[in-house]
Formats: structure tokens, sequence, C-alpha cells
């Protein structure tokens, strides 16, 4: 049968918005069908979550000043602190986040580093900042909390090596991972570079918050009853990477699967098998993705996709390969996934 051209194209749109819409979520996803002994995931936006299980909390640096394109592009930024406040002590009602032994950083761009001494200082008072070299280096002296980053630049693991794992709590352990950032649009990546030297002033653009050396991280949950054994594992990625590059080592997997892993779709069509090859690496339970909203607007305004690459063809890339069940979470969504 032929289709006029104007049914074929209405349909096509038809098609191609039901497929961006993908599995879109809010609220709360209970995985764990009412158990209390459930581990809590909570999307804060960009690459910020909170990863709890019983007393152990873990915050992956969030966002919450969210410059527009013009200051990010042409002026300066700086962390908005009162927008930070706002919405960290929603969160801190609510899950308590004082409780924190750590902040992952995967990377120093701005949208992952520059609300972080905010957050440490006010909010997690007692947490180690987990991250690399130039990490380090950028909060240097100004901010105050320079002193509590852990650097993993020598520790990683990559595929074939197990890193070490870092204690940060009485039953959390982390590896960090070797990564890469993969470019943002056309094989240019922006703000490139590492930071040699401690600063001693707030960077004060977008340029001068340099990306430094990627990684991903695991985070292991260890059983209560059973201190070595693990509960619960959750991969984080807050870049996409070009495999294998951000790959967990392949004894670790072995021995333990991934339970959650958090996949970044936001710049996947700059690489090659970006999220098959993590899928086969990681072999996780569940999926969910993060930092696939636009950070260029308020986060009060409406949540819209970024527009550095297709998210519709990324969820179709992933429902093909990935039988298992994976969401895109609105900010604040709480996910509780069952320990086993
Ligand atoms: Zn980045
Ligand atoms: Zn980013």
């Amino acid at each position: 049968m032929r289709l006029g051209a104007p049914l074929a194209l209405s349909l096509t749109l038809l098609s191609s918005c039901l497929l961006s819409k993908g599995p879109g979520v809010s609220g709360t996803v209970d995985v764990a069908g009412g158990d209390t002994d459930a581990v809590r995931l909570v999307y804060l936006g960009t690459g910020g979550w909170i990863m709890e299980h019983g007393e152990e909390l873990v915050l992956a640096a969030p966002l919450f000043t969210n410059p527009g394109l013009l200051a990010t592009g042409l002026v300066g930024i700086g962390s908005d602190t009162a927008a930070v406040t706002r919405h960290m002590a929603g969160y801190d009602e609510r899950y308590d986040v004082a409780r924190s032994s750590a902040i992952l950083v995967g990377h120093a761009h701005y949208d992952h580093l520059m609300d972080v001494p905010h957050v440490a200082r006010r909010f997690a008072p007692s947490a180690d900042i987990i991250g690399s070299r130039t990490v380090h280096n950028l909060l240097g002296s100004w901010s105050g909390v320079g002193d509590r980053v852990r650097v993993v630049n020598d520790s990683a693991g990559d595929a074939r090596t197990a890193g070490s794992w870092l204690r940060v709590g009485p039953r959390t352990r982390i590896m960090a991972l070797r990564s890469s950032h993969a470019p943002h649009f056309e094989g240019y990546t922006l703000y490139p570079g590492s930071r040699e030297r401690s600063a001693t002033e707030e960077p004060a653009s977008a340029t001068e918050w340099v990306a430094g050396e990627t990684f991903a991280y695991l985070v292991d949950f260890m059983s209560a009853d059973h201190p070595d054994s693990v509960a619960f594992r959750i991969y984080y990625q807050d870049a996409v990477a070009p495999p294998p590059f951000g790959f967990a080592p392949e004894a670790v997997v072995a021995d333990r699967p991934v339970d959650v892993a958090i996949l970044v779709p936001a710049t996947f069509d700059q690489v090659d098998w970006h999220p098959e090859a993590f899928l086969e690496n990681l072999r996780p339970r569940w999926v969910v993705l993060g930092h696939w909203e636009d950070f260029f607007v308020p986060l009060e305004a409406p949540t819209r996709s970024l527009r550095l690459a297709d998210l519709g063809h990324f969820e179709a890339r992933l429902a093909r390969v990935f039988a298992g069940e994976w969401w895109r979470p609105d900010l604040g969504t709480e996910f509780r996934f069952p320990v086993e």
C-alpha cells in the first residue's frame, strides 16, 4: 500500500514523537515492592544523585545554579548559593543528606563542580569529595573544601585492572574507573585541559572549569550481616565515554554484576557503541538515565531534554539491546530497588 505524502509524514512525525517520549517517570518508582530494606536512588538533575541504603548515603555532585547559555558562553558564572540552599534543603528534609560519606565528581566542568563547595560545606559536612587531581586543584584554597578531596588518579581501575576500593562509610566502598569525556558536538569538546596548580580564587567563567581527568565509579553498599559481601552495586558516570574508557574491571563484574547502571545519553552519538558496550561490560539489572535534561534553563522551568543529541535515538538503541527495565527520571524522582 502506498501512503499519501501527508499521511506518511504525519505517521513519521507520530512515531518519532512516541519514540522521543521514552520511559519518563516521576514521583516514586518502587521496584522493591514496599520492602523497607530497599536501596533508594534519587535524581537531583544533571550529574546529581542521592544513593542510600540504610544509614549509608552517597551523593553524586548536583547542579542547581543552571546558568543560561549566554552567561555560560560570554559572561562570568558563579554558584547561586541561594538556589543551592533552596533545593538541597528540600532534599535534606526528605533524606537527611548530612549523613553523606562521599560526593562523587566524575569531571571538573562547571555543571559537575561549581555547586559542590556550597553543598559540601553546608549540607554534607563530613563527606569526602571523590575526584580527580584537577578537581582537587580547582577547589584549591578558596573553596574551604579543597582538602576534603580524595584524589583518585592513582587508585582508579579500568577494564583489565581492578582499582583500589576506597572505604567511605562503615558499609560503603567506591572504586574509581578511568574514563574519558566524549566531545560535545562534531568532535569538539568544550573546556578541555587539566589544572596543575592549586587555585587561590574561585573560577570566574565556564572556561576556567576545565574537565581534567574523567572518572566513572562503582559504589558498593555492603551487606550488614556479611560485611565482605556486596548487597548492592551501582555504576555511575557523569559524561558519555568512548568505550572501553569508563568500563568496570571485567573480573570485578564477573564476581558481581552491576545492579543499577546510571548512564548518560547527552552526546552518545559522538562515540561508538555507547550504550551497547557498557551494557555488555556492566551487565546491569536495571538502567537509569541521568544528565539528559536541558540544564541551561532554571530548575523551576519545565524539564525538557538537552538538544545536544537525539534522546529518542539513544533510547531506541538502549531498548534494542537491553531486556531489563530502564527509566528516564524527572527531577526529584525516587527509585526503590530490592537488595538481595
Ligand atoms: Zn562535561
Ligand atoms: Zn555535564
